[in-house]
């Protein structure tokens, strides 16, 4: 039998729940368990895919192709715990199985309501990941805020585990903000309150992490242990810190969260390994070099909307000793600037990131054509390596407002579309290319070199591909096709032949990036970067 951690959220949103379970995670595996995550929106849409990524940040994409909400990232940056969509729960999944399973007529004419049969939907989801061979302790983070009306069942599923595990194989762990007033002093009296709306629904909290922008004195977690009724040991002060998210671990296990967690759950004490996690911490902190990458995108003003990427960067500077500055370009300024170079001229490399949708493309072509120009290093995900072959293609191949069909329907060179505008005959299609997909890599090309191999496996989540009538043309002309699909129909790769660094790829490495393994893409990327400093 598994035992469970709830994580649940007061106060207010973005307090950084999905880093708290993961740092959870990250220290139960530090102590030797074997962890799952599940992270639960109590939004109504199905999954994250239809999502703009300016309300709710990029859409995290698992190996077996769900689109799902970015904590999982975390998850996956932090632990090493398998993830698929099993491991994502939506409102709208639950309700869809239940009217599903009611229109089948499995309910036998009973009424259906959401307390059981909403309930037992959603503890059946939980337990479908946590009752599995091996699994030690499952942390489940249920999103929203306490107090939230779309979260309620969900809060009483959890409650509901006390019945049915017992309670000494469940703990709630309530993330909480501690807020500042006038001349710095802090306030707990909305932790009591949020601890409060928590017990009114039957869940007495066991810890609490304590969100504050300093650290919380001793007299006043001694007062938030009091009002709140959590042991003073386990109200955990949860300060902001300038470093890097990936210290939060460290920063909760000094306080003894960890102990906290197995000695309420009766574990058998295993020792704390996590040298290798602190080695990763202290080489981002000790960085001395300062390379600054310049994203061209058009969702660069919301952090949440590249964050994969922008993590796989600094995981990147992790492994070059260096630190990384994201400096966030706003593609549709690019087009209204008189000199690129200019705009250019503070940065040591350009990433164009992955994206939806017309607006800001010709400001991505700009930063592309500079880059392929001036041997600048160009690093093109998704998006943008079909920006890199329109780019090549309108400029080298000289065909006049060559495009995607995503952008220009009635384009006449396609040199991006959907495959069956390709061929020429209707097909189901439309639909995305979702998941964890193998790629063929040229010998002799720098990403063969990169990943030192033939086969590599990368995730995908795009739908239109490099239209296969043009590749000839690019290959004659200086645009490598370093990667393709096993049965070789589908470009997976890209680069400009002779530049020092010229890469774009199909698939979205930044989703198998971790601190501890940093994605081999993403490091020679850097290191490129940095030589390009030195010449400067
Ligand atoms: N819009 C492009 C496509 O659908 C690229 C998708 C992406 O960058 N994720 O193919």
């Amino acid at each position: 039998m598994s035992q469970y951690i709830f994580v649940t959220g007061g106060v207010c949103s973005s307090l950084g729940k999905g880093v708290a379970a993961a740092s959870l995670g990250n220290l139960l595996e530090s102590r030797g368990l074997s962890i799952r995550l599940i992270k639960i929106d109590p939004y109504i849409n199905v999954d994250a895919g239809t999502m703009n990524p300016y309300q709710h940040g990029e859409v995290y994409v698992t190996d077996d192709g769900a689109e799902t909400d970015l904590d999982l990232g975390n998850y996956e940056r932090f632990t090493s715990a398998p993830l698929s969509r099993e491991n994502s729960i939506t409102t709208g999944q639950i309700y869809q199985e239940v009217i599903k399973k009611e229109r089948e007529g499995r309910y036998l004419g009973r009424t259906v309501q959401v307390i059981p049969h909403i309930t037992d939907e959603i503890k059946k989801r939980i337990i479908n990941v946590g009752e599995r061979e091996g699994v030690d302790v499952t942390i489940v983070e249920i999103g929203g805020t306490v107090g939230d009306i779309e979260s309620i069942p969900f809060l009483e599923a959890a409650r509901q585990f006390i019945i049915d595990f017992g309670r000494e194989n469940v703990i709630f762990v309530h993330l909480t903000l501690v807020p500042t007033v006038s001349e710095g002093e802090l306030k707990t009296k909305p932790t009591q309150h949020s601890v409060k709306a928590l017990r009114e629904i039957g869940i007495q909290p066991d810890i609490l992490l304590c969100r504050a922008e300093k650290p919380l004195s001793e007299a006043l977690r001694r007062k938030i242990s009091l009002f709140t009724n959590v042991e003073f040991h386990a109200v955990i002060s949860a300060f902001d810190i300038k470093s890097t998210i990936y210290e939060i671990p460290l920063i909760y296990s000094k306080q003894g969260l960890d102990d906290i967690v197995v000695e309420k759950l009766g574990i058998e004490k295993t020792p704390r390994e996590q040298e290798k996690w602190k080695e990763v911490v202290d080489r981002y902190i000790n960085a001395r070099k300062l390379v600054r990458i310049g994203i061209v995108g058009k969702y660069t003003e919301l952090h949440d909307s590249y964050k994969s990427v922008y993590e796989a960067l600094y995981h990147g500077g992790i492994a070059n000793a260096s630190r990384v500055e994201l400096v966030k370009i706003d593609s549709e300024e690019l087009e209204r600037v008189e000199s690129v170079g200019n705009y250019f001229s503070e940065v040591d490399g350009i990433l164009v990131p992955g994206g939806f949708g017309q607006r800001g493309i010709e400001g991505m072509i700009i930063a592309a054509r500079f880059a392929r120009e001036k041997g600048f290093p160009f690093f093109g995900i998704c998006l943008g390596m079909q920006i890199m072959v329109i780019e090549f293609a309108r400029n080298v191949l000289k065909l006049k407002d060559a495009n995607s069909t995503e952008f220009d329907p009635k384009t006449d060179y396609p040199v991006i579309s959907l495959l069956e505008e390709q061929i020429d005959i209707k097909r189901m299609g439309g639909t995305m290319r979702l998941g964890r997909g193998e790629s063929r890599l040229l010998r002799g090309s720098l990403i063969h070199r990169i990943y030192g191999s033939d086969v590599i496996f990368e995730r995908h989540r795009h739908r239109y591909e490099v239209s296969n009538i043009y590749r000839d043309a690019f290959e004659e002309n200086g645009l490598v096709i370093s990667g393709v699909t096993e049965d070789n129909s589908l470009v997976e790769s890209v680069e400009w032949k002779g530049h020092p660094w010229g890469i774009g790829v199909q698939f979205h490495p930044e989703f198998n990036s971790k601190p501890v393994t940093p994605h081999p893409l993403f490091s020679s990327f850097i290191s490129a970067c940095m030589g390009k400093k030195q010449v400067k």
